[in-house]
């Protein structure tokens, strides 16, 4: 696809890696829908990006979704791209056990994840899908999995998440093919962005050395990756590994 003068819709692009990949398609001439659950920081990062719009939606509403998507049609009036970016962590281990004393993790702490990092990939990838189909013009749609979608320590829920976003991509791929629309994911390994400042200083320290490369990664080089799944069309229904050579 020639990314120039397509719509291109990216989720969770308030900041991190989703502005990064919004200021990186937007300078390849893409017109970019930021979307973010925080109204304020969406609507001052699509100020900053030539032809763009920002939109406040929770990606877990059904009905919020639906009403997104048919906005930014009415707006832009096609809707040739998504980055389904959005995400969250809510790290912990399944049980607890010290002292005799059992702690689990809730129902609430695993489901919340479930909801942001792979209802919110099926809403919008439906949405989007629907859109593309019905204008015929086709389309790619990029989700963003993780290193950790392999199992990760202290994180069932997040690694559940980013495994089920990579099944995706590859049943929309085959399902979606014969509208010509494209699917892509990309498993970020450590990247520097406000979620990986989250972890404890050594942790994070940990993080950067696990990588024969012996740093984190930027959100460039992620924003670099996205392009190229969309710039390749015989790219579909495959996960890129963007992680320094890190293995969990
Ligand atoms: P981030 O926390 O910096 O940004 C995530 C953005 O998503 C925020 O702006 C947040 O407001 C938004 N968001 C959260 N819940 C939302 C919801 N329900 N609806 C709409 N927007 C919502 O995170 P990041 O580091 O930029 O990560 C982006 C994506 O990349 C995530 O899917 C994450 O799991 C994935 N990823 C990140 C790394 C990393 O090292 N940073 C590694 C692998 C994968």
């Amino acid at each position: 696809m020639d990314i120039n003068n397509k719509v291109i819709v990216i989720t969770g692009a308030a900041r991190g890696l989703g502005y990064a990949m919004a200021e990186h398609l937007a300078e390849k001439g893409a017109k970019i829908a930021l979307v973010d659950i925080d109204f304020d920081s969406v609507d001052h990062a699509a100020s900053t990006i030539t032809d763009a719009k920002g939109y406040a939606c929770n990606v877990t509403n059904e009905a919020d979704v639906e009403q997104l998507f048919q906005q930014i049609k009415a707006d832009f009036s096609r809707i040739d791209g998504l980055v389904n970016n959005a995400g969250i962590l809510k790290d912990g281990l399944l049980i607890k056990y010290k002292d005799g004393e059992m702690r689990k993790m809730s129902l609430e702490q695993f489901q919340s994840v479930i909801d942001v990092n792979l209802s919110g990939v099926f809403l919008c990838g439906r949405e989007a899908a629907s859109h593309m189909v019905q204008s015929d013009k086709g389309g790619v749609i990029v989700n963003i999995s993780s290193i950790s979608r392999a199992g990760n320590f202290g994180q069932t829920n997040y690694s559940a998440a980013k495994a089920g976003v990579v099944a995706m991509t590859t049943a929309w791929a085959q399902e979606l093919a014969r509208f010509n629309i494209r699917t892509g994911a990309i498993a970020p390994g450590f990247i520097a962005t406000e979620m990986t400042a989250q972890m404890p200083q050594k942790a994070y320290d940990q993080a950067a050395q696990m990588s024969p490369l012996k740093r984190m990664g930027t959100p460039q080089e992620i924003a670099q990756a996205v392009s190229f799944i969309f710039e390749n069309d015989f790219i579909s229904g495959r996960v890129i590994e963007v992680d320094g050579g890190t293995r969990i």
